[in-house]
């Protein structure tokens, strides 16, 4: 694969960005006090020695009613030019031609006022669900100060060194306040018209200009559409656009909505590609560069945007955790080579929200660089694997990468494990991903790979190794319910498998993760395909409103009935609002505090939150999703060999998240 765009230059200003890959800003919590750490520059001399053209950092809060969230850096005052110059001189050095910007970041009605220990301040005093309070309306004397705050900073980012500087108008942070009428409702020169609310922005970008001067690289993030009733649509954004341009910025950087948008922007079920024509809506009403950003994994449909015109340069955001080689490896044509970020969210965005450091599901080392680099093995040693689900695949290849004579055995005629079931389910398509790269790295690296072998003592003999690294997986918990064995009772991820069959009327026993997608995918089952959408509205065989709602759903009836009073408990909190908001959209009944008491032939019984009886009638099948156990049956007969030096990992252990199971077996693996 060549790519005749991905890898051109670009020019902005006098910055000249040697590739069209940039790496947009991202909380990553990983400074100290706001100040640069060692670990946040690491993580970027990693990223900047793969390739990538332009590294956008931050946000950086301006002041402190900017302040986001803890562990974020700060440029508010004078104090933070020092490791900020420290930082700029790491990552220059690293890479000569990389560039740097730092991104001026405000929340303002986003900003908690227990971080900053008194109120937020906003352009009016509207409620936000963000994070559950009401701003204080910003004064004139607030406004121009908060426009003096992003111009000092500005200046402070350009005496640290970096080539540019970016405001962050995105996501439905202070810039984006302003240009709303949903949360602008004054009544002076800032708000009202389309003039007075685009004042705010329009004033900074000046006051901005006028401290770092005309050929300081100034850029603007924004989004593309709000995705909030009431606010600004992309059909508003090429008027603010156009005002942005107008005003001295030299490029604009598009992404999707607001923090408070319904519409997911960062899930693993958001299609690759999907708001790239957000980008192109800007760039067809200005004519300085705009960036594309949100779900652009792939190198192939980075070089298509850019190949269509939908945009001049691609941010490729968790894409560059997952792997910060992204650009080297594309612009060698090794594509297989790249481990893809998979838009779990479970390292990255669900630890921001959980206010810790990010991590990634798939790359161990993202932001703990220092500490995971590959040890340098004593003796080669002989390595059985048992068993090739995410923790088994992940330990082979390190183990391999260091040197070690590795070998997995598995008794499936494929390499995965629970990875060919989780990927299965409608927008956890995934997962597959990481099966392709695995399959890779299987043949590249020398792996041996013994399918369909079912492991035993005598093979383990036969084989003599060193190291057994146990990773049979788990088996599912089937809790002793009267009816629990009956014909029509099965274990969810059969389903999945095409091991149980489809019902009409389903029942699933279990609110969890797995119950939770197995309900989309019951749901969904039969519905029209995107090829027969296509084909019947191209045609104008059937109305689109039509076709649409077919395309949505099929006719399967489904109830969830979860014991707890929540549901979803296993997953990362930007992907569970997004998966119970579709059971909603699809029509699952989903009954939470739901004791059963007895599975009948085609009816389940159970009792209700008020221990009340409940039943649900022809009911044709019923699916239980209840958890698992570690299938770890051989394990104490490999232990009494007492020759063999056997640990556990992944679910064979403990059963835990696909990131888990993935981070210790890197550990164990990087250990022998
Ligand atoms: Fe991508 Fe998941 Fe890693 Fe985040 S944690 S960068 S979404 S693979």
């Amino acid at each position: 694969m060549k790519f005749f765009k991905l890898f051109t230059p670009l020019k902005i200003k006098n910055m000249v960005i040697s590739n069209r890959i940039v790496m947009p800003a991202m909380h990553l919590n990983l400074a100290d006090n706001g100040f640069i750490s060692k670990r946040l520059t690491d993580f970027y001399v990693e990223r900047a020695n793969g390739g990538v053209g332009l590294i956008i950092v931050g946000g950086c809060y301006v002041d402190l009613y900017a302040a986001g969230a803890p562990m974020m850096i700060s440029i508010e005052n004078d104090e933070y030019i020092q490791k900020l110059t420290e930082f700029t001189e790491k990552i220059h050095s690293a890479k000569e031609d990389v560039k740097i910007c730092c991104q001026l970041y405000h929340s303002g009605r986003y900003t908690y006022s227990q971080v900053i220990g008194k109120p937020a301040i906003g352009p009016s005093a509207v409620y936000t669900r963000y994070n559950k309070s009401t701003p204080r309306a910003m004064t004139l004397e607030d406004i121009e100060n908060e426009q003096h705050a992003f111009a000092d900073a500005a200046l402070r980012a350009k005496k640290a060194g970096f080539d540019s500087v970016e405001i962050c108008g995105s996501a439905g942070y202070l810039m984006g306040q302003f240009l709303s009428p949903l949360t602008n409702i004054r009544t002076d020169e800032y708000g009202g018209s389309f003039e007075n609310r685009v004042r705010f922005p329009i004033e900074t970008i000046k006051l901005i200009k006028s401290k770092i001067g005309n050929d300081f690289v100034l850029g603007y993030r924004m989004a593309g559409d709000d995705f909030v009733q009431g606010s600004v649509s992309y059909k508003d954004k090429p008027d603010i656009a156009k005002k942005i341009e107008e005003a001295g910025v030299d490029y604009i950087n598009v992404t999707g909505g607001w923090h408070e948008t319904r519409v997911p922007q960062l899930t693993m079920d958001v299609p690759e590609g999907c708001f790239t024509y957000l980008a192109e809506n800007i760039k067809n009403s200005v004519s300085i560069p705009v960036f594309s950003s949100n779900r652009i994994i792939d190198p192939v449909m980075a070089e298509e945007i850019l190949t269509t015109r939908k945009a001049d340069a691609v941010c490729i955001g968790r894409g560059l955790i997952a792997d910060p080689y992204w650009p080297e490896k594309a612009q060698k044509g090794d594509l297989h080579d790249i481990m893809y970020c998979i838009g779990c969210n479970q390292g990255c965005f669900d630890n921001i929200f959980n206010l810790k450091p990010i991590s990634c599901l798939r790359n161990v080392r993202a932001a703990n660089e220092a500490k995971t680099e590959l040890k340098p093995i004593k003796e080669k040693k002989k390595i059985m694997i048992i068993g090739s689900g995410p923790a088994g695949l992940e330990a082979a290849r390190v183990a391999r990468l260091r040197g070690h004579d590795v070998t997995i055995f598995e008794r499936e005629d494929k390499i995965g494990g629970l990875i060919n079931i989780i990927w299965i389910p409608p927008g956890r398509n995934e997962f597959k991903r990481m099966l392709e790269n695995y399959n890779y790295w299987i043949q590249q690296l020398g792996i041996k790979l013994s399918l369909k072998t079912e492991v035993n003592i005598e093979i383990i003999r036969d084989f003599n190794p060193d190291v057994i690294l146990f990773a049979t997986g788990s088996k599912p918990i089937k809790l002793s319910i009267p009816g629990i064995d009956r014909e029509n009772v099965y274990w969810a991820n059969d389903v999945f498998l095409g091991n149980a069959p489809i019902g009409h009327n389903n029942v699933i026993i279990g609110g969890g993760a797995t119950g939770i997608e197995l309900a989309i995918y019951l749901a969904r089952y039969g519905r029209l395909s995107l090829e027969a959408f296509d084909f019947l509205t191209f045609y104008n065989a059937l109305e689109s409103e039509i076709a649409l709602k077919m395309l949505n759903k099929g006719n399967i009836k489904v109830t969830v009935l979860e014991k707890f009073p929540r549901l979803g408990s296993a997953l990362g909190k930007s992907t569970k609002w997004v998966l119970l908001g579709k059971c909603q959209k699809l029509g699952v009944d989903l009954i939470t505090n739901a004791n059963i008491t007895e599975i009948g032939e085609n009816y389940i019984s159970y009792k209700d939150a008020k221990d009340v009886d409940q039943m649900i009638n022809n009911i044709d099948n019923v699916y239980y999703a209840l958890g698992v156990v570690p299938n770890d049956s051989l394990f104490n007969a490999i232990k009494q060999l007492g020759t063999i030096d056997v640990k556990k990992i992944g679910d064979a252990r403990k059963p835990a998240t696909v990131m888990e199971a993935i981070h210790r077996a890197y550990k164990v693996a990087n250990n022998i």
